[in-house]
């Protein structure tokens, strides 16, 4: 296999300045480069016009500008899109752009190759877990989209709801999010960023420990733990009982509230005895419910929900006054859904 490159998203603005000094170069070069990265998302050194051409030349010897090469996108009719991506060691990851408001963006990112927990009905659980994506390769796909973007439209949201758990991914996840929310970075509010995680609860921790105003979305699905613990196997080491309680100390430590997601599967998941239990269970707690529509995949026999049962089902949470949204799906037509990404390059 061929040696790692070094991306320049790498590099915190501190490398950037030591590189800029063994160079010979003042430091405000450093801002300069930061800039054509992340602001005006340059797609080669060599369009990096205010540098001097020979630093643009030795920037090129030095470092590569993005660590994801596209390998197909595909568009629905929605206008949502899903890229293939390839990394530098021939494995391969998907992210999504779907459409928030008239000319805005939401990136889905992935945080990893692969996924380790195994939820039965996810695409990236029945393909296993192959590696950690490194900051430079999470920051790269959303600098993937914005290059791409045309004028007047701009990314206006972040999500961590593409392949992989994040918080099994904790560092790099968080190195990115801080790239992608400096000002001399890519420059996006953290409140418009979403950290979606099946439950990992030392994850949870560590992020009401930030002091940051990252969202924060968990992945229940299930009302009681011998469901739940079928349907995101992570249950089994993090049961409802321990994970409810970190979510509240989360909202506690954090002033915002949390997300719910829950997708809803035909006579698993969608019955009003369990619209009240999962109301039972969040009583009081800030938050708020996503009601998703389950997507189909290949490994997996699961049924979504009938329109009429997820609608009554939102309708018993909202009588107990739990906060609900039952959400439109975005991007099934091209596999972009939720739980649909997958590398289909996986493991070459
Ligand atoms: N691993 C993290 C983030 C990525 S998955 C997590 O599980 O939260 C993003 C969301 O898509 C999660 O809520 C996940 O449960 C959901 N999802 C996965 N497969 C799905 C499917 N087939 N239909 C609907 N939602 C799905
Ligand atoms: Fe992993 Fe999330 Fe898919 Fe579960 S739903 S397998 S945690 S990516």
């Amino acid at each position: 296999m061929s040696e790692r490159p070094v991306f320049i998203t790498d590099l915190s603005p501190s490398q950037v300045g030591e590189l800029m000094a063994s160079f010979g170069q003042p430091s405000y070069r450093s801002g300069a480069l930061l800039r054509w990265v992340y602001q005006k998302r340059a797609s080669s050194f060599d369009a990096m016009s205010d540098l001097p051409r020979d630093l643009r030349v030795r920037l090129g010897e030095k470092l590569t500008l993005s660590s994801v090469s596209e390998i197909e996108l595909r568009t629905a009719r929605d206008g949502t899109q899903k890229v293939l991506l390839v990394l530098w060691d021939g494995r391969s990851i998907e992210t999504a752009l779907i459409p928030s408001a008239k000319s805005q963006f939401t990136v889905c990112v992935s945080s990893q190759v692969g996924c380790a927990i195994g939820c039965p009905f996810c695409a990236t659980g029945q393909q296993g877990y192959e590696r950690n994506l490194a900051s430079s390769e999470i920051c790269d796909q959303v600098l993937y989209f914005a290059r791409r973007m045309e004028g007047g439209e701009t990314i206006s949201n972040i999500v961590f709801m593409g392949m992989g758990e994040p918080f099994a991914n904790y560092l790099d996840v968080m190195v990115a999010v801080g790239r992608l929310n400096a000002e001399w970075g890519f420059g996006i509010g953290a409140r418009h960023i979403t950290i979606s995680t099946a439950g990992h609860i030392p994850g949870i921790q560590k992020l009401g420990k930030e002091k940051l105003q990252v969202g924060l979305a968990v992945s229940l699905h299930a009302p009681d733990d011998l469901l739940r613990n079928r349907l995101v196997p992570m249950n089994r080491k993090y049961p409802l009982g321990k994970l409810i309680p970190a979510c509240d100390a989360y909202v506690q430590a954090t002033g915002r509230r949390v997300t719910f997601e829950y997708a809803m599967f035909d006579g698993i998941n969608d019955s009003m005895e369990q619209a009240r239990e999962l109301a039972h269970l969040l009583r009081g707690l800030n938050c708020h419910i996503n009601l998703i529509s389950a997507n189909p995949t290949a490994g997996c026999t699961y049924k979504p929900s009938l329109k009429e049962t997820a609608m009554a089902f939102e309708a018993e949470l909202a009588r107990l006054r739990i906060p609900v949204t039952l959400r439109r799906s975005y991007g099934g037509e091209i596999d972009a859904a939720c739980g649909q990404l997958k590398s289909r390059w996986g493991g070459v």
